[in-house]
């Protein structure tokens, strides 16, 4: 028997509409690349929204096709987000951190028609723009005063030009829910970028796990300003998250240094953040440093990497800010887990909460997740037995963009389960905790050390600013544990030392072989450490014998 309730696709535009009916003064605030602060409210947004979806057809594009973007998270960016996607379009936000020659490799996958750019990437563009095999506009999102005197970009459009030449009368297209709704490529640590095309479907649904009080709870009370950005896998999601809250919005632009981050929050009353650790390092560097406080920052989600147990405890003892500690991968929208506490729980021993505390959570509702061994055989939830992590759900990826291979690991019932790459254990809870990703994981002996374990006890030492542990050859264990440490400035410590800091805290055999010092650790175009690249640079390390 059929259900007889209304047949309404959920539909990205939908969020935009509600927003502006029931949130219409909630501010959207921007720090812009121009070098000031831009604010207008969800109603404002709606409308030039409406009028960049005209000025889109306007442009000759058509339902489905691609518009590169290569922005900072800004109001522009919002814009064409919900104008892009609720046209029926498709929004390819570019890292614009990646090589240029990957950049244009991953436009011409994706056959972008059009460019659009913030006013950081001008000379970007202008040493790329002819090389690009796709692209027929390339639209400076700026105002007419922004425009360069002379530029070797063929007609180069004007942003603000484009809006005000295009009426604001448009009544977004009601269309199937599972139409293609924005693409992103991952960063691609192995072999070339692959892309993830997102629907709108998946996208609503994302949003509203996400908005839960047990993922990131948001309500139209917050303010939220998400570090992530809007060009690695949709800022986690945040900017439909919060506009279908109707939380205020502020975007920091292209400063994510610690101070400009805390002048923001400060400023904007900002209640709700989110970002990789690498960031959060900044930031709380800065805070240290001058004795600041958040006088209104409350929760940040922190994931993209291991948030180390140090700073969570910084967090939360130091500045009064709970840190909810989530997992996720582009191929997932991207959020799977975040970790949130369970009834009971603040009756257990502080540490026991705190070991809690740096797992990386427990599955949203619309996630379903399982580890299994080499062979495919479901491992139990004790807490203890590692295997490949395994997940499914309408916001998983089910086949990569212009690819024909099939992702998927199907189990015996024939359900195809997406592989995240990730080993992991879970407990009786159903606390996910990662251990390492497959291809980092270090194999001594035939048994596995996880190496974000190693990770996180060094980086608790008062001295360390970030550390990598990864596989070095050695002659008799195959593998064994080598710590790459970069200091904090002006703090010393010494490999003897480091590795007396492992005692009691993991098994004998766990402990690092070596440490080596070195002045940075590579970071990736989202943050991460790139250990491939370490393990390139100390490919020749030897290891000593005793
Ligand atoms: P890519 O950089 O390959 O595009 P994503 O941004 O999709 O990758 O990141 C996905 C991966 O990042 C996960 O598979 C996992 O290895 C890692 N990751 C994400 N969040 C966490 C976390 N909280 N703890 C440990 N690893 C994490």
């Amino acid at each position: 028997m059929r259900g007889q309730m209304m047949d309404q696709p959920l539909l990205i535009s939908s969020l935009l509409v509600h927003a502006e009916r029931h949130h219409g003064s909630r501010e959207v605030v921007s720090r812009r690349c121009e070098g000031d602060i831009h604010r207008y409210s969800y109603r404002d947004l709606a409308q030039r929204c409406r009028q960049l979806a005209n000025a889109l057809a306007g442009l000759g594009l058509d339902p489905g096709d691609r518009i590169g973007t290569l922005a900072w998270n800004g109001y522009r960016h919002l814009e064409l987000y919900y104008a892009g996607s609720g046209s029926g379009r498709v929004v390819h936000t570019l890292n614009p951190r990646l090589h240029p020659d990957q950049l244009v490799w991953i436009a011409d996958d994706a056959r972008d028609r059009v460019m659009f750019f913030d006013l950081t990437f001008l000379p970007l563009i202008e040493a790329t723009a002819a090389r690009f095999a796709t692209v027929e506009h390339f639209v400076l999102m700026a105002d007419r005063s922004h425009m360069p005197a002379g530029t070797s970009i063929p007609n180069l459009i004007c942003y603000e030009d484009l809006i005000e030449g295009a009426s604001a009368a448009y009544d977004w297209p009601v269309f199937d829910e599972t139409t293609a709704s924005s693409l992103c490529y991952t960063s691609g640590t192995t072999g070339n970028p692959k892309g993830v095309l997102y629907q709108h479907r998946s996208t609503v649904l994302h949003a509203y796990a996400a908005a839960l009080p047990d993922a990131m709870g948001l309500s139209a009370r917050d303010v939220v300003l998400p570090v992530v950005p809007m060009f690695h896998v949709n800022a986690w999601g945040t900017p439909y998250s919060t506009v279908m809250a109707g939380a205020k919005l502020v975007f920091p632009g292209p400063a994510l240094d610690g101070r400009s981050l805390h002048d923001l929050f400060e400023a904007e009353g900002v209640t709700f953040s989110a970002g990789v650790p690498t960031v959060w390092q900044g930031l709380l560097a800065h805070v240290e440093e001058h004795g600041l406080r958040f006088s209104t920052l409350r929760r940040t989600v922190i994931g993209g990497s291991a948030c180390p147990p140090a700073m969570i405890e910084t967090f939360e003892k130091s500045y009064d800010v709970t840190v909810l500690h989530a997992w996720g991968m582009t191929e997932m929208s991207p959020l799977g887990t975040v970790c949130t506490m369970k009834p009971g729980a603040e009756e257990l021993p502080e540490a026991e909460r705190a070991a809690i505390k740096a797992k990386q959570g427990r599955a949203l509702y619309g996630v379903d997740m399982t580890i299994v061994d080499a062979e495919g055989n479901e491992l139990p939830w004790d807490g203890q037995a590692q295997g490949d992590l395994l997940v499914r759900g309408p916001w998983v990826l089910d086949r990569y963009f212009n690819r024909d291979e099939d992702p998927l690991r199907y189990d015996a019932a024939g359900r195809g389960w997406f592989p995240t790459g990730d080993v992991a254990t879970i407990d009786a809870d159903g606390f996910m905790q990662i251990t390492d990703r497959t291809k980092d994981v270090i194999k001594s002996g035939g048994e596995w050390i996880g190496s974000i374990d190693l990770e996180n006890i060094a980086m608790g030492h008062p001295s360390v600013a970030m550390a990598a542990c990864i596989a070095a050859h050695h002659p008799k264990w195959d593998e064994r544990p080598l710590l790459v440490v970069m200091k904090k400035p002006g703090r010393e410590v010494t490999r003897e030392e480091l590795l007396a800091f492992y005692e009691g805290k993991v098994a004998k055999w766990w402990v690092p072989d070596d440490v080596v010092f070195v002045d940075a650790i590579p970071l990736g175009a989202t943050g991460k450490m790139q250990k491939n690249k370490l393990r390139e640079a100390f490919r020749d390390h030897v290891l000593p014998t005793v």
